[in-house]
């Protein structure tokens, strides 16, 4: 999923809780219960794989208007309903946004450590769990993932 779903999850999680490390912690185990539901587009593996930009640039790319979206999204939820982030939901928000970082490093890392790549593996079955075929149209992929960030906003308890 996009970060913004991921980080609106972990959101959601801290704002029904007290304890910031349960809110991390519960916001990990929310980002690979999320990957889980089929979200990866064709179109976009097509994209980051073809053409003569590299692929490390075009996810980094994906990433930073992906964090702004999460951003923007946090800043409306403040200005238009006095919604703000307290510690557990920070902390839940950075506990579920937290895996796809490693998963980042673990592309621009040069040398090979073996507990990245075991990482990398998993994080890359737990997209297949609910469904084989990882990639899906994007006609799919932008209803899954608006539903999912919407239902995960209601879930806010403000
Ligand atoms: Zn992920």
């Amino acid at each position: 999923m996009y970060q913004i779903v991921h980080g609106m999850a972990g959101i959601a999680i801290g704002s029904r809780l007290d304890n910031p490390i349960l809110a991390f912690v519960l916001g990990i185990v929310s980002h690979f219960v999320l990957d889980a539901i089929p979200h990866d587009s064709l179109e976009l593996r097509d994209w980051e794989n073809n053409g003569t930009d590299k692929f490390i640039k075009k996810i980094a790319l994906e990433a930073i208007l992906d964090l702004w979206g999460l951003m923007l999204g946090i800043l409306m939820m403040q200005e238009g309903f006095s919604l703000y982030l307290n510690y557990p939901m920070m902390a839940g928000m950075i506990g579920a946004i937290s895996p796809d970082y490693i998963w980042g490093l673990t592309e621009l890392s040069q040398t090979k450590n073996q507990a990245m790549e075991k990482f990398k593996a998993w994080h890359n079955k737990i997209h297949t769990i609910i469904y084989k075929a990882v990639y899906l149209p994007l006609k799919y992929t932008v209803p899954i993932q608006v539903i999912a960030l919407t239902a995960l906003v209601i879930l806010i308890k403000k």
